[in-house]
């Protein structure tokens, strides 16, 4: 199963992958957007990581919800609240857990999904972050149903992930800054996808 050693893994491991990916994410960004998904997405972790820090003793609910909470509070776009959701829902999905076996894993996400769904009042196919998490999770189903392994579950979810984010290019934004771009948003990778892909390969990585 997930051990907390693992949740913990994933989320340093999530703030060194973004910071790799900060000038990346960031130009993703600066085609549809304001050109600061990278820079927002590495400040909310590593001020995630610097709290995380000082919480030896904490369960994986705990982990979760913190990084949730210092998310919303230290990411100033769209991106904070969102992933903040994502990751607080996670949290309370995962209350008084010692461990995750796949079925928690999948209702975490699940939960995350919700989250993103109900804080940004949006579906997916509309060239976000969900189009990303969504068929991660469908493949992570899929997954289970054939038997598959923790491990094998977790690389099907950063498949589904990659080949949901990749369909972002040919979409057209009708949610975010994205969406003031109308047809001209297609051509386009969304950058929040691509970061929820990173974050799932980060998860990949720490779950083996
Ligand atoms: P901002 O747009 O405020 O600058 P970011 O650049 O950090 O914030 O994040 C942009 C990303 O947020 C987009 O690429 C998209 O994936 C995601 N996003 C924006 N609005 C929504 C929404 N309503 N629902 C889900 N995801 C969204
Ligand atoms: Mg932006
Ligand atoms: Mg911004």
């Amino acid at each position: 199963p997930v051990t907390t050693g693992d949740i913990r893994d994933w989320i340093q491991r999530s703030g060194q992958v973004l910071h790799e990916n900060n000038a990346y994410l960031t130009q993703l960004d600066s085609a549809i957007g304001d050109a600061d998904h990278g820079i927002n997405m590495d400040r909310g972790f590593q001020a995630v990581n610097k709290k995380l820090a000082g919480m030896e003793e904490a369960d994986i609910s705990t982990l979760l919800k913190t990084t949730g909470t210092t998310l919303v509070s230290t990411v100033g776009g769209a991106s904070g609240p969102l992933y903040g959701t994502a990751f607080l829902r996670a949290g309370v999905a995962t209350a008084g857990k010692q461990t995750l076996e796949s079925a928690d894993l999948i209702t975490l996400f699940e939960a995350a999904l919700e989250g993103v769904k109900a804080r940004g009042k949006a579906q997916t196919g509309e060239k976000t972050m969900l189009d990303a998490l969504a068929p991660a999770i469908e493949a992570a189903k899929q997954a289970q149903a054939a038997q598959a392994s923790l491990a094998q579950i977790v690389q099907a979810m950063v498949a589904g992930a990659e080949v949901g984010t990749k369909a972002t290019i040919e979409m057209t934004a009708t949610k975010g800054r994205a969406s003031y771009l109308g047809e001209r948003s297609v051509g386009h990778q969304d950058p929040g996808a691509t970061s929820c892909w990173l974050l799932l390969q980060a998860l990949a990585d720490s779950i083996k």
